[in-house]
C-alpha cells in the first residue's frame, strides 16, 4: 500500500516505470528450496509451502475478496511452476546454475504481478510486462552480462508503441539469446531499473529501499553516521562498492553516461530528503562524503630493498595472485618503492602467501 501511494504521486506527474524487486526473503527461500531439493532433502516442500503462503498472504491483504481470484491463480500457477521444478531438481539430485536462474527468477515474477494487480484494483491502470523480452544478456547464468545494443534496441521499441501512463516490470530478470531465464546478480532490481531508465533518457531515477539514503558510515559501527544528502556518481559507486549495500554497485553505470539523477528514498519514510546522486555533487564544505568498512579481510604486505628501482615486481605480485584466482580488492605502494600492499578477501590469505613465496623463492633467499 505504501508502494501505491508513492507512485500514485509520481504518476500525475510523469509517465513511470516501476520495477518491482521480490518480497523481503523470497530470493533466498527459492534458493533454499532448489538446494535442498537438489540434496534430496524433502524439506524443501516446506519451503515451497512458505513461499506461497507469503504470497498468498500479500495478496489477501491488498485486494478485496471479490476482486482476489484472478490473482490467486496467477499465483497459484506460478507457485505450481516453482512446485514442479523442484520436484524435478530433487528427481535428478542436481542444481545447475541455469535451473537457479529460473528458480529465483519467480521472486519478482510474483511480486510484480502482487503489485500490478494491486494497482488495478485501486483502479490505477497499469501494464505489466515480462523483463525477460526486454532485457537480453549472455548466458553466464547468476551474474548475466547485458548486451546493452540489443536490450535499449528492445526496450525503446517496446515503449514507443505504449500508450499507457504506468508499467510494472519485475527487477532482477532477464534472458539470454535463446530466451532462456537469467538473473543479473543478488540486488539486481535495481540494476534492471538503472537499465531501463537509461534507455528510456528517464527524467530520473529513484531507488525505493528500506533506509533513509546512504550513510557517511555504516550506523552498525558509528553511532554518529548521517544521512549523505548529495553525492557524485564516482563517490557513490565508491562507497556502495565498499559495503555500503544500499544501492547494487553496477546501477551508477547505465544512468552515469546519460547523466540521470538517482535519488535514493525510504518506502517507509518517504518525507525524508534521500540521498540525491548526481554529475557534481554540492560541495558543503565536507571533502570526505563518507567513510566505509569491509569486514574480513587481510592484507598481504610485499618489501625488500630489492625491488626499488626495478620494474616488473608488481606484475609479477599480480600474477602470482591471479593465478591462483584471487580477488584484489586494495592495492597501494609506497613512492619509495619500498613495499606493496594488498587488501583481499581474508580466507584467500593461506593460498595467496604461498602462491607470492613461490614466485619471490628467489629474492627470498637472497634476502632482498
Ligand atoms: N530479489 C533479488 C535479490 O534478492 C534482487 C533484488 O532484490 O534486487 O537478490
Ligand atoms: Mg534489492
Amino acid at each position: 500500500n505504501k508502494v501505491v501511494a508513492i507512485v500514485k504521486k509520481a504518476i500525475i506527474k510523469d509517465k513511470t516505470v516501476v520495477i518491482v524487486s521480490a518480497l523481503g526473503g523470497i530470493t533466498d527461500l527459492l534458493l533454499m528450496a532448489a538446494e535442498l531439493a537438489a540434496d534430496g532433502n524433502e524439506l524443501y516442500k516446506e519451503k515451497l509451502i512458505t513461499i506461497e503462503q507469503r504470497h498468498m498472504e500479500a495478496v489477501k491483504q491488498l485486494i478485496l475478496v471479490a476482486q482476489q481470484s484472478q490473482l490467486l491463480s496467477l499465483v497459484k500457477k506460478g507457485c505450481n511452476e516453482i512446485e514442479d521444478i523442484c520436484n524435478g531438481i530433487f528427481l535428478l539430485g542436481e542444481l545447475t546454475a541455469r535451473s537457479k536462474d529460473r528458480i529465483s527468477s519467480y521472486g519478482e515474477w510474483l511480486s510484480s504481478q502482487i503489485i500490478s494487480a494491486t494497482f488495478s484494483a485501486a483502479g490505477t491502470a497499469n501494464e505489466w510486462k515480462d523483463a525477460r523480452e526486454l532485457i537480453v544478456t549472455n548466458s553466464a547464468f547468476s551474474i548475466a552480462d547485458v548486451d546493452f545494443a540489443a536490450t535499449n534496441e528492445k526496450i525503446k521499441q517496446f515503449f514507443e508503441a505504449r500508450i499507457s501512463s504506468l508499467f510494472i516490470i519485475p527487477g532482477f530478470i532477464a534472458a539470454d539469446k535463446k530466451g532462456i531465464t537469467t538473473t543479473l546478480g543478488r540486488g539486481g532490481s535495481d540494476y534492471t531499473a538503472a537499465i531501463i531508465a537509461s534507455a528510456l533518457s528517464a527524467i530520473t531515477l529513484e531507488i525505493w529501499t528500506d533506509v533513509s539514503g546512504m550513510m557517511t558510515a555504516d550506523p552498525r559501527l558509528t553511532n554518529n553516521a548521517k544521512i549523505i544528502s548529495h553525492i557524485s556518481y564516482q563517490e557513490a559507486m565508491e562507497l556502495s562498492h565498499f559495503g555500503a549495500k544500499v544501492i547494487y554497485p553496477p546501477t551508477i553505470q547505465p544512468v552515469m553516461s546519460k547523466n540521470i539523477p538517482v535519488r535514493i528514498k525510504n518506502t517507509f519514510a518517504p518525507e525524508d530528503a534521500g540521498t540525491l546522486i548526481e554529475s557534481v555533487a554540492t560541495k558543503n564544505g565536507n571533502i570526505v562524503r563518507g567513510i566505509s568498512s569491509i569486514n574480513n579481510m587481510a592484507l598481504i604486505s610485499l618489501e625488500g630493498s630489492g625491488m626499488i628501482g626495478i620494474p616488473g615486481f608488481s606484475k609479477r605480485l599480480f600474477e602470482a595472485l591471479s593465478s591462483e584466482k584471487i580477488n584484489v580488492i586494495l592495492i597501494t605502494q609506497s613512492s619509495s618503492e619500498h613495499s606493496i600492499c594488498v587488501g583481499i578477501e581474508a580466507v584467500a590469505i593461506e593460498k595467496a602467501k604461498q602462491a607470492v613465496d613461490a614466485a619471490f623463492s628467489n629474492e627470498i633467499a637472497l634476502q632482498k
